[in-house]
């Protein structure tokens, strides 16, 4: 694995959601890659994200994450305050929920953090305290 993934994962297990931010132009990557997307600046830091993001789209993933979930997921498609796109596991969300969500998209979403085996964490996406399905029922 890149030195840069393991730090980003191991960070991940503690609990901290980082982005590594040029210092030349100040573009956050998330993920993390070590060379700046926007101007191609190798000269980064690590920072934490602010967890905040807007999703503007729902997918379905009917095979999961393999290899970790076997289980059909709901996936969420945000930009992030930060700028960047991501898209991730909607926690929580179900397929039957999806046209709804749709529906109410542009919707505030927060960053988390998902444990997919033993010592594998993955970010994901939840929905944020605006959206009615987080109230439950
Ligand atoms: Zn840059």
């Amino acid at each position: 694995m890149e030195p840069i993934l393991k730090i980003w994962y191991d960070s991940l297990k503690e609990g901290k959601i980082l982005g590594l931010k040029c210092k030349r132009c100040g573009t956050v990557q998330f993920p993390p890659v070590p060379v700046c997307g926007e101007c191609s600046g190798m000269e980064t830091e690590w920072v934490e994200m602010s967890g905040k993001g807007t999703m503007y789209s729902v997918g379905y993933s009917p095979f999961g994450i393999p290899p970790f979930v076997d289980d059909p997921v709901v996936i969420g498609y945000a930009t992030m305050d930060e700028g960047m796109l991501f898209s991730a596991t909607l926690t929580g969300a179900k397929k039957k929920d999806m046209e709804k969500l749709m529906e109410k998209t542009p919707l505030p979403v927060t960053l988390g953090i998902q444990k997919m085996d033993e010592d594998v964490y993955f970010p994901c996406l939840k929905l944020g305290e605006n959206s009615e399905e987080s109230s439950g029922k």
